[in-house]
């Protein structure tokens, strides 16, 4: 099946010309689809029948994705869909709204993609990373998790204000099709959301940071570092391999200067593990007079044997990376009790 969603404009645009229709015809598909989100091709009244049925009957599809599973968190802030992608395999994507944080007089309403079913990656504290790797999703199948819940929140009468690449996969590990999806959200002729509204987040492919920061995009980059030195981190993200704490942190300098946006380094807390003062100040140590900022993440439950600290060691661990200048905050955490939150996604148990 091809899915209309995968075409960037100028795709769209050969496409009708190619079944012998004017170029503008382009815009009469893309400005519905990203703004009314239809169901079907049917549905977009403006083409004439002729061209949808020719559409159709070559073969072209929209909306592939289908909820088969939807959570929401008591205080209604979280949702977490399971929706089903066009090959039928499922996949989870979260919406995370902050009704006192207002954008236009709207909520903030982040959504939070996967990329990957699965990750290769094995960090041994993620619930994704201990399904393994199953396969990548495709450009369209990202855009379809946004127009999903674009569609529910229009609903409501509110939008998608952020998107973040935060859910199952390693973003850099699928990075055309990423690329792509992210092309198609922020461009004016299609989703239209604003470059700076997107973070990505990465366990840090350096090769691909760099080639990251070469696509002249606003994006935000969050790398994922976890531990101030090499052994420690080895041990939380086996695959780091050839990349260093420092090599990590040099690709955000990078990055950095070409694109002139700050970028973020998580750090998910572990009890006893990379929580302790010692370790604060040897990561306050690394970083200060860097400019960079830490996100902390104490740490969601999963299936492993890794426990969150106690609210005062978060909190000491911050104080001290703020003592040294470092600039940190601490994760709000929203969803947990619906396994809707960081390294919580799976699809390997159906909740
Ligand atoms: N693969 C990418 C993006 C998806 S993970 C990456 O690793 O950055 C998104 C964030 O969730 C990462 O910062 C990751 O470290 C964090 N995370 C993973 N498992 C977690 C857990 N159990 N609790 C809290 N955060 C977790
Ligand atoms: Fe993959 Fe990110 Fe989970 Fe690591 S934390 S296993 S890179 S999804």
């Amino acid at each position: 099946m091809k899915d209309l969603y995968r075409l960037l404009p100028e795709e769209m645009e050969k496409l009708v010309m190619e079944l012998g229709q004017p170029r503008y015809r382009a815009d009469q598909i893309l400005y519905p689809i990203y703004n009314k989100f239809p169901k079907d091709i049917s549905e977009i009244l403006q083409l004439p029948t002729s061209l949808r049925d020719k559409l159709i009957a070559e073969g072209y599809t929209i909306g592939s994705a289908k909820e088969v599973n939807r959570i929401v968190s008591e205080d209604g802030d979280t949702t977490k869909i399971l929706l089903n992608l066009v090959d039928g395999n499922p996949i989870e994507t979260v919406l995370i709204q902050y009704p006192t944080s207002k954008i236009n007089g709207h909520p903030r309403s982040t959504i939070c993609v996967s990329t990957q079913d699965g990750c290769a990656m094995g960090c041994i504290f993620c619930a994704t990373g201990q399904m393994g790797f199953k396969r990548n999703i495709k450009a369209e199948d990202i855009v379809a998790q946004v127009i999903h819940f674009a569609r529910l929140l229009q609903e409501r009468d509110q939008h998608v204000t952020n998107l973040v690449f935060m859910g199952m996969g390693e973003p850099l590990a699928n990075y055309d099709e990423m690329i792509r999806a992210v092309r198609l959200l922020t461009d004016n002729r299609c989703f239209g959301l604003g470059q700076r509204h997107i973070t990505i987040s990465t366990i840090g492919i350096i090769k691909e940071i760099d080639r990251l920061a070469d696509e002249n995009l606003q994006i935000g980059l969050a790398i994922s570092l976890h531990a101030p030195n090499d052994k420690l981190r080895r041990k939380l993200v086996p695959t780091a391999g050839p990349h260093s704490v420092n090599d990590l942190i040099s690709a955000g300098r990078r990055y950095y200067k070409k694109t002139g946006r700050r970028v973020t380094f998580e750090y998910a807390l572990i009890e006893g593990i990379n929580d302790s003062p010692e370790v604060a100040a040897e990561l306050a140590y690394l970083l200060e007079g860097n400019g960079s900022h830490v996100n902390l993440i104490p740490i969601n439950p999963t299936d492993g044997n890794f426990k969150r600290p106690a609210r005062r060691s978060v909190l000491e661990f911050e104080r001290i990376l703020v003592n040294a200048g470092v600039n940190c905050t601490v994760r709000v955490e929203k969803g947990s009790e619906i396994s809707a939150a960081c390294g919580q996604l799976r699809t390997d148990i159906v909740s």
